[in-house]
């Protein structure tokens, strides 16, 4: 596997960051990740534009220009003959002191990784998964705000981590005011009577890149979409409830805390989307060859 830093190729066991790059000493830096189906690159654009939205909010100067991290996106994917896979974009403050400003670090450091991609086992996209909701709120928006997509995940893999205490792979979490915000990598999509909910980026959702196709599709399909607050009372009622990320795509829940949702099956309206999102992977999408 090569790996891109910099503007240059390394093998997988060359492709080193110094201890001092303040990604690794703080979480300070952010990410992207992205899916190749194909032969393309799914939503390179919006990924980018996303990856300097996170730049701009933490006042990180990208070194590069958003044409040429494309560019090296498409280019890694490429060198790798990654036809289907899953690229992990990273930008880190770069190199500094043992001190936490960031203005010590010279210069940011961009990553780029394109590897094969691990799902959830094809079982829980057949019969839905089962999740629940962890005690730890999502981050504060005036703390690191959940929008910024940063290097320090720390509070979703807390999340994570009690998810997989109770024995389940996701976790709703909710946000300080006790509304659901989203998943610990995922975003959370709800349908009753035939209307399509999710919760609104104020409630602590990331702008996710695939919660922007599936409300997309689902409007064309003349579902009516919205962004109300919703609650766990909210979840518990759905007919049905998937989530939606670029690693997840669209995955059915049919279990929350313990509740089962709808008929306790993938629904038909997620599982019609499920068939749209994925024709649209396979026809879409910056080509690498
Ligand atoms: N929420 C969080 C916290 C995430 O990390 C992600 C990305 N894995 C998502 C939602 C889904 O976003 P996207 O569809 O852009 O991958």
């Amino acid at each position: 596997m090569k790996i891109y830093i910099d503007g240059k190729y390394y093998d997988e066991k060359n492709a080193k960051v110094s201890v001092f790059d303040h990604g690794l000493l703080y979480g300070d830096g952010i990410f992207e990740g992205i899916r190749a189906y194909n032969g393309r690159v799914f939503k390179l654009k919006e990924h980018i534009d996303r990856l300097f939205y996170s730049a701009k909010a933490i006042l990180l100067e990208i070194p590069i220009s958003h044409a040429e991290i494309m560019k090296a996106v498409v280019d890694t994917c490429r060198k790798n003959k990654l036809r289907d896979g899953y690229i992990r974009l990273l930008v880190t403050r770069g190199i500094g002191t043992l001190g936490l400003n960031p203005n010590r670090c010279k210069r940011p450091s961009v990553i780029v990784i394109a590897d094969k991609i691990q799902l959830y086992p094809k079982e829980m996209y057949d019969n839905g998964m089962a999740i629940v909701t962890v005690p730890t709120t999502r981050n504060l928006h005036n703390a690191v705000n959940p929008a910024i997509k940063s290097l320090n995940y720390l509070n979703n893999i807390l999340a994570k981590i009690e998810a997989n205490i109770a024995g389940v792979e996701e976790a709703i979490m909710l946000n300080a005011d006790g509304y659901v915000a989203e998943c610990t990598g995922d975003n959370i999509f709800l349908l009753k009577g035939g209307k399509m909910y999710t919760p609104p980026l104020s409630a602590g959702a990331l702008y996710g890149i695939t919660r922007g196709v599936v409300m997309d599709m689902a409007r064309e399909a003349g579902i009516e979409v919205s962004e109300p607050n919703l609650t766990r009372y909210d979840v518990f009622n759905a007919d049905e409830c998937f989530l939606t990320g670029t690693g997840a795509e669209l995955i059915p829940v049919t279990k929350v805390d313990g509740r089962v949702i709808g008929t306790g099956k993938p629904g038909p309206i997620t599982k019609s989307l499920v068939k749209s999102y994925h024709a649209l992977t396979q026809i879409s999408g910056e080509p690498i060859f």
